[in-house]
Order: structure tokens, then sequence, then C-alpha cells
């Protein structure tokens, strides 16, 4: 049972997102920066975001050299060279958003580390700059064998690194923070603890069901609706092929005398290591298995968990201590051919998501496509 207040007050917007992650809250900035007169709503199912927005690793990357030659194997460089253009734009746009220092954005510059066997990828680097080019006319990746002993790798296991300076990492925590105090400042409300259960379009608009402990079923109406529930969309909209991959990550306890700095990965992207001060966060691992890993639960994988340890002492840490202060995972969206789903399901209905594990740097560019789908008449 509603109040005549609450109906009058609480339900009826001109646009509601649904799911406060990177995307969602990028994509209401950038309609009230387009349109600051809209009334905006995000539903939210967590206290705060609960997806993979506050649970990643914070690197502001765009990809690899070996994951983009293993991509040229089935997809044009034209493609390649539109979705990094995207996630390059989308990391100056965030930085124009939000200082440096409220996200703690450092520009360490990217860092891939190759094993013997990859080491045919260093014949390809002037192909990988080539397909870059228009965005990075001085080259993208170049070989700098040297920082394996200089960054203390094990030369057993890394032959060689590969540096790109256009990559750094952040604090998602604060990023995200800031996000969501940037939209409630431009006038977005958002309501937390609020899961959609059901999306239905009538002739007058689009009804969105959330569950309420005081009031049972609540119907908010919209006259234009965003899902940004990235993995969890499927519950949704049934039909949308996007597949949830659950991503580990480990944390170490602060390390004196750490020798690295920076944003790392290592096989096409699939394990990736940072700092964090003294920190060194680590997560991937996904490959090791596939299928357990399709899941939208956010528990863990032990096997992965105990081989990303094996990993870290071994190949990254060879001669330094370390102890475990966290682990956690998080969920994300992937789709067959890595490109992000941003379009209409309905003159009414917009759908935003799967970044494909590379959301930071996406979601600004992603969020004013998906602003621009909302203002279509
Ligand atoms: C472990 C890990 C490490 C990663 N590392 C990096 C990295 O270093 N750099 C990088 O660029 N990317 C990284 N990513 C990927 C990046 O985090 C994602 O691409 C990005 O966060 C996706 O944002 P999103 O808003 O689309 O999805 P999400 O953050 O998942 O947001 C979706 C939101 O929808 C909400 N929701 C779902 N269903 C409902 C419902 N029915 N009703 C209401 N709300 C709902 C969820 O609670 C969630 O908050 C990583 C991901 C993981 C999991």
């Amino acid at each position: 049972m509603l109040s005549f207040w609450e109906t009058e007050s609480f339900l009826n917007y001109d646009t509601i997102i649904i799911g406060s992650g990177i995307v969602g809250i990028s994509a209401a900035i950038s309609l009230k920066e387009k349109a600051p007169e809209k009334s905006l709503l995000v539903l939210e199912r967590g206290l705060f975001p609960s997806g993979a927005s506050t649970r990643n690793a914070g690197f502001a990357s765009f990809g690899s050299l070996t994951e983009i030659l293993s991509d040229l194997q089935h997809t044009p460089p034209e493609t390649i060279l539109a979705l990094t253009e995207k996630r390059w734009h989308g990391l100056a746009r965030l930085r124009e958003r939000l200082p440096d220092s409220v996200m703690n954005y450092q520009h360490t510059g990217g860092f891939e580390l190759l094993s013997k066997k990859e080491l045919p990828a260093l014949e390809h680097i002037e192909k990988v700059n080539e397909v870059l080019k228009p965005l990075f006319p001085e080259g993208t990746y170049t070989n700098r064998p040297d920082l394996v002993k200089t960054l203390g790798f094990n030369p057993e296991k890394v032959k060689s690194v590969v540096f790109n300076p256009y990559e750094g990492h952040l604090h998602t925590g604060k990023l995200m923070k800031a996000l969501l105090l940037l939209a409630q400042e431009r006038g977005v409300e958002i309501r937390t603890g609020a899961e959609v259960t059901k999306i239905e379009e009538t002739n007058s608009g689009i009804k969105i069901y959330v569950q309420d402990p005081v009031r049972k079923t609540v119907a908010f109406q919209a006259q234009k609706v965003a899902v940004c529930t990235n993995a969890f969309s499927q519950k949704l909209v049934p039909e949308l092929c996007v597949k949830p991959g659950r991503g580990p990550i480990i944390l170490t306890k602060p390390i004196p005398d750490l020798k690295f700095q920076g944003a790392f990965d290592f096989v096409e992207g699939y394990y990736c290591f940072r700092n964090g001060g003294q920190r060194v966060l680590f997560g991937g691992g996904r490959n090791l298995a596939f299928e357990q890993e399709t899941t939208t639960e956010i528990s863990y994988n032990e096997t992965i968990l105990s081989t990303l340890e094996k990993l870290l002492q071994e190949v990254i840490l060879p001669d330094q201590k370390f102890e475990i202060e966290q682990r956690w995972s998080g969920i994300m969206g992937f789709t067959e051919d890595k490109q992000p789903v941003i379009r209409k399901l309905s003159d009414r209905l917009v759908m935003g998501f799967a970044c494909n594990g590379i959301g930071v740097s996406l979601s600004s560019t992603a969020g004013d496509e998906i602003a621009g789908l909302l203002l279509e008449e």
C-alpha cells in the first residue's frame, strides 16, 4: 500500500537506469550533462554497487600486445582500433570528469610479461603498432627486456617485458565513490537495496518492479529505461547473450622494498597485477576453469587462488616474502566477439553492458553512448 505522497513524489521519472556500476553511473552523469531538466533515477540491488565496478583491479588500460595479436586472428584491425579508441577516449573523459588525485590515478604505463613461449609475439610489435597508429602515431608497444631484472621478476619464467606508456592504475573505491557523489550533485536520485525483478513495457511508458520489505512490490514508471546490469542482465532480459565471468583477486600486506610500480599483465591479459602503494594486487586465472567461472555467484575457486599465490611467488616476487591480506572476487560480463552491447531494444528501452573485463576506461564513452540513445526521439 502506497500513500498519495509516495505515489506523487517517488514513482515517476523521465528516465530510470538499472544498475549503479561504473557504466550505469557514467550513463547517468552523461544524461544529466546533456539534459539536466530530465528527472533521473538509478536503481541498485546492493547497498552499494555489487557486480564488478567496486571489486576490480583498477587498471586504466586498453589491451596488451598478446591480447591484440590474439584478437587480430578473428577480428578486423579497424574493429580493434575502434574499440581501443573508445577505451582511450573514455579514459581521457574520465580524467576530465574527476581529478587524478580524487581517484588516485597514477600514469605508470602498462607492462606485459612474456614467457619463452610468447617471445614470438615480439616479431609482430610493428604490425600491432601499425594497427593503433591513428591513435598513437609514435608507436604503442616497445620491447624492454632490461626490465625483467630491474623490476625483480624471475628470469627463468619471464623472458621479456613489453612496455606501453599510455596506461595507468587507480583506486577503484575512490573512483566509484566520487562518481556516485558527482551523479548526486548533478541531481541524479539513487536508490540502493532496490532489486528490479521485472520490466514491463506499456503504451504510456515502462514499468519497473522492485521488491520492498515494507511495501512488498513497488512499480516505478519511466518514459525511457537503460538496463546496465552487466553480467546479471539475462535475469531481466533472458534473450540477451551476455555471459558472466568470475574474476578472483588476492592482495598482499605491504612489502618493504617492492621493486616495481605500474600496471602489469601476462597471458593475453588473463592475469594482471599492480602495486597499490607497497602492496601487490594480483588477479586472474579465469582461463584455468572457464566453465566453473561462468557464474554470477560471488565466491572463490580455491584452485585458482592457490595458483595465483604460486605464480606470485614464483614469477613476480621470486626474492621477496609476502603475506596475503585479502581475497575477493567480482563478476564480469562477456560477449563472444568481445564487443560491448550498447543498443536499443525498443524505442524506450536501452541496453548498455559487457565491457569484457576492461570497463574502467570504456565506461565514460559507453555512458555517453547510452545517454545519446536514451535521448533519441
Ligand atoms: C576481478 C575483476 C577485476 C577487474 N579488473 C579490471 C581492471 O583492472 N580494469 C578494468 O578496466 N576493468 C576491470 N574489470 C572489469 C570492470 O570492473 C567491468 O568491466 C566494469 O566494472 C563493468 O561495469 P558495469 O557497470 O557494466 O557492471 P557492474 O559493475 O557489474 O554493475 C552492474 C550493477 O548492476 C546491479 N544489478 C544487477 N542486477 C540488478 C537488478 N536486477 N536490479 C538492480 N540492480 C542490479 C549490480 O548490483 C551492479 O552494481 C575487472 C572485473 C573484475 C570482476
